[in-house]
């Protein structure tokens, strides 16, 4: 069984063997969850990036996590918000699911999400915690060695949605 909880905390201080980051398609950083996961990691995770050659939306590629307490990072690319009606669910899916196929592969035990898309790409956070939770829980059901899935939010109004749609532990 694996285990599905949401905390706030800033993902860079999680000792998990995996995070995932937001990052966009240059896979070159940016800001938010991206600017402070490259931050930490110190530069060697950018050129580990410029050799990855971009990353489309809902894809997901895997580099060394350097500096950071976790292992590796998954840097996937969310769709930006555009109403609802341009694939954005099913883009958003995808980051979950490519990322966790990516974890399962590699045998990762422990991977902490941020909440992907809902920063600076303006998807609406009910929404996509709605997409991170559905799609992970039932990708975990269906086969997954994975024993620890961690929602990391930022903001306490974002852990608490996020409880909300998680089974009471
Ligand atoms: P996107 O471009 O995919 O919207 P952002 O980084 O702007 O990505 O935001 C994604 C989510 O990550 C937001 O909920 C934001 O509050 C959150 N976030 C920003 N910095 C951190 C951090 N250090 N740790 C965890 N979550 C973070």
């Amino acid at each position: 069984m694996t285990r599905l909880h949401a905390i706030q905390a800033n993902i860079v201080t999680l000792t998990v063997d995996v995070i995932v980051n937001a990052a966009n398609s240059s896979l070159l950083g940016g800001g938010g969850v991206d600017g402070a996961i490259h931050r930490a990691a110190g530069p060697e995770l950018l050129k580990e990036c410029r050799r990855l050659g971009g990353c489309k939306t809902g894809d997901a590629k895997l580099t060394k996590g350097y500096k950071l307490p976790s292992r590796y990072v998954i840097h996937t690319v969310g769709p930006v918000w555009k109403g609802g009606g341009k694939g954005e669910p099913d883009l958003l899916a995808s980051c979950y699911r490519n990322s966790l196929a990516i974890a399962n592969k590699q045998g990762f035990k422990t991977i902490a999400f941020p909440s992907i898309s809902t920063g600076i790409y303006g998807y609406p956070i009910e929404l996509a915690a709605k997409v991170a939770v559905d799609t992970v829980s039932e990708l975990v059901q269906k086969s997954s060695k994975i024993e620890e899935v961690i929602f990391c939010c930022f903001s306490p109004s974002d852990l608490a949605i996020y409880k909300s749609l998680l089974p009471k532990s």
